[in-house]
């Protein structure tokens, strides 16, 4: 499960450590200083997870997180805080402001491995490897295979992760800019009809065993993948 982490953090040899043990467990890591340049580097990319320091020079890490979690478009993106401060009311302050979770330092960094894990696999399933299931179709994101009705069906990449990321998040409705920000996500200068384009694709492909109504067209609103009619 490799994932994108925008790290925010001004020690650089945290910063360093971190980047260093990150990157030797699959991850891709974004440090900056500060939550400035966190804003800026938000703008144009969207990052799997955010860890991010508490205690940093302008904005604090707190500030930052509640910003972040005020805004719309980051409200998916896991949180995990990094803090010296490992006090019992501190640690409630900080899940306050809306962080998925909270590591004191010093913190081994297979501890934060493990903990960036168990987020992704709270907030975004469809970054977890495990296969799922409905109504006949599945999809094992570990061989990249997707099934219906035990025959093999063949999907385009961007297909697959629109697949899985519908799959993950059944019978809720998702405009065409959500779905860009959750399964296109660095690539903003996609243009929202290019969803609707996948869509038609991945239709076609589920077609073959008869699962392209799993995939609802709601009318002003965008799509929605359901079972049910
Ligand atoms: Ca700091």
């Amino acid at each position: 499960m490799a994932a994108n982490i925008l790290l925010v953090e001004d020690e650089p040899g945290i910063q360093e450590l971190l980047k260093l043990n990150l990157g030797q467990a699959g991850h891709q890591v974004t440090a900056t200083d500060d939550a400035e340049g966190a804003l800026q580097y938000l703008k144009t990319t969207m990052p799997d997870v955010i860890l991010l320091d508490w205690m940093l020079p302008g904005m604090s890490g707190i500030d930052l997180c509640r910003r972040l979690r005020a805004d719309k478009r980051y409200q998916p993106v896991p949180i995990i805080m990094l803090t010296a401060r490992g006090e019992e009311r501190d640690r409630v302050a900080g899940l306050d402001t809306g962080a998925d979770d909270y590591i004191t330092k010093p913190f081994s960094p297979r501890e934060l491995v493990s903990r960036i894990r168990a987020v992704l696999r709270r907030r975004a399933p469809q970054m977890t490897e495990e296969p799922t299931e409905m109504a006949g179709l599945k999809l094992d994101p570990g061989s990249h295979r997707v099934t219906g009705n035990g025959k093999s069906l063949d999907l385009g990449p961007t297909e697959f992760r629109l697949l899985h990321f519908f799959m993950t998040h059944p019978e809720r409705v998702y405009s065409r800019s959500q779905l860009l920000d959750q399964v296109w996500g660095d690539d903003v200068f996609v243009e929202e009809r290019t969803v609707d384009v996948h869509i038609r694709r991945l239709r076609l492909a589920l077609e073959a065993s008869g699962h392209d109504g799993l995939v609802q067209t709601v009318r002003g609103a965008g799509y929605r993948f359901s079972a049910q009619q």
